[in-house]
């Protein structure tokens, strides 16, 4: 997520753009400036105000559905396709799910619906040219949310439609396969994309289909590792053989550590061997960066917030906690004693003996 930062909070949920959205808004921009001077790009900045507003209403169409299943939203990314909500977890009934896939792409269909009833206007030459300036300020609007709308309900991965085509073929085949078909119409509408962006030179169709591609094949592997998930438990998981450190170490210390181990987590442990926290290498090379003292205690930039797991707990919780950012997930005895610990990468590792 480095290609993405925070903008701040809404309704429970950190807003984050990615860097590709404000591409989309350059060149939409620029556009502008080159056909209709400063004028027409003072409008398109308001303009993109405006579409920014739709993106994210898009987005909370999407969360304000999970939360009425029980499924807060911990951060909403900006991107130039429409954005995504990260949710905590993916309802896995169907119906749930589609609810909240079709969330999203009504809000749209609803903003349309309303410009059009305050005056805009849908001339059907202007459809296939997004970034006409020929079109009054609404009407732009309202081919924007109806642009979002039908681009998210094409039936592929990572799109909305995605979800619900995978739902639809749940009822005839199981989850992994439903998701690697849909994931599969999701990398065709990429090359498709791709191949559009390419032949009319249009950059921002050809970053699309990149991040399609990418998304699709994420979300398939995704749910492949959770089908593998179900079936282990924490101790399959674990490393057992590790460096920790002690809260009386310096942030020298965990550099010595970095540079002498393949480690990128280092538990700090007390003296009855119960965790108090993780010291990462990306919070290490941000200390060093920021000039802290080699001398400065590790506790000092110790990530305190990491979950406990026993030995026998599902890995598909612990991918879950993974999934909510967590650097590491704590395995520890009854007593408090840090048995092991479990990352994304070893996790990865797991899946590739296991998951065959
Ligand atoms: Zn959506």
């Amino acid at each position: 997520m480095t290609w993405s930062f925070t903008l701040g909070r809404l309704l429970g949920s950190e807003l984050r753009v990615h860097v590709t959205f404000f591409l989309l808004l350059a060149w939409v921009g620029f556009a502008a400036y080159s056909d209709g001077g400063l004028a027409a790009a003072i409008e398109n900045v308001v303009f993109v105000l405006a579409l920014f507003a739709c993106v994210v209403a898009h987005e909370f169409g999407h969360a304000l559905m999970a939360r009425r299943y029980g499924i807060l939203t911990p951060d909403i990314t900006l991107l130039p396709i429409g954005g995504l909500a990260r949710l905590e977890r993916m309802p896995e009934k169907p119906l749930q799910e589609v609810m909240v896939a079709l969330a999203g792409p009504a809000v749209n269909v609803v903003i349309w619906a309303v410009l059009m009833i305050i005056g805009a206007g849908m001339p059907l030459e202007a459809l296939a040219r997004i970034d006409s300036t020929d079109l009054d300020f609404l009407s732009r609007l309202a081919l924007v949310n109806l642009f979002l709308a039908v681009f998210n309900m094409i039936p592929a991965f990572p799109m909305d439609g995605g979800r619900v085509f995978r739902a639809l073929l749940c009822l005839t085949m199981d989850r992994v396969t439903a998701t690697r078909t849909a994931a599969f119409a999701g990398q065709f509408v990429a090359f498709l994309l791709g191949f559009a962006g390419l032949s009319s030179g249009n950059p921002v169709l050809v970053l699309i289909a990149l991040f399609v591609f990418i998304a699709a094949n994420a979300e398939s592997q995704d749910v492949a590792m959770r089908a593998v998930a179900r079936r282990l438990l924490a101790r399959d998981a674990m490393i057992t053989s590790f460096e920790a450190l002690s809260p009386q170490d310096s942030l020298n210390t965990a550099a010595q550590a970095v540079i002498h181990t393949t480690q990128h987590e280092f538990p700090v442990l007390d003296g009855t061997g119960a965790l108090l926290g993780f010291v990462t290498r990306a919070r290490l090379f941000a200390a060093l960066a920021g000039d802290h003292p080699l001398s400065d205690p590790a506790t000092s930039i110790m990530d305190e917030d990491i979950p406990q797991v026993r030995l026998t707990t599902g890995l598909e919780t612990v991918l879950d906690a993974l999934h909510k950012g967590a650097p590491a997930v704590a395995v520890c005895a009854e007593s408090g004693q840090m048995l092991g610990y479990i990352t994304r990468e070893n996790v990865g590792e797991l899946m590739v003996i296991r998951g065959r």
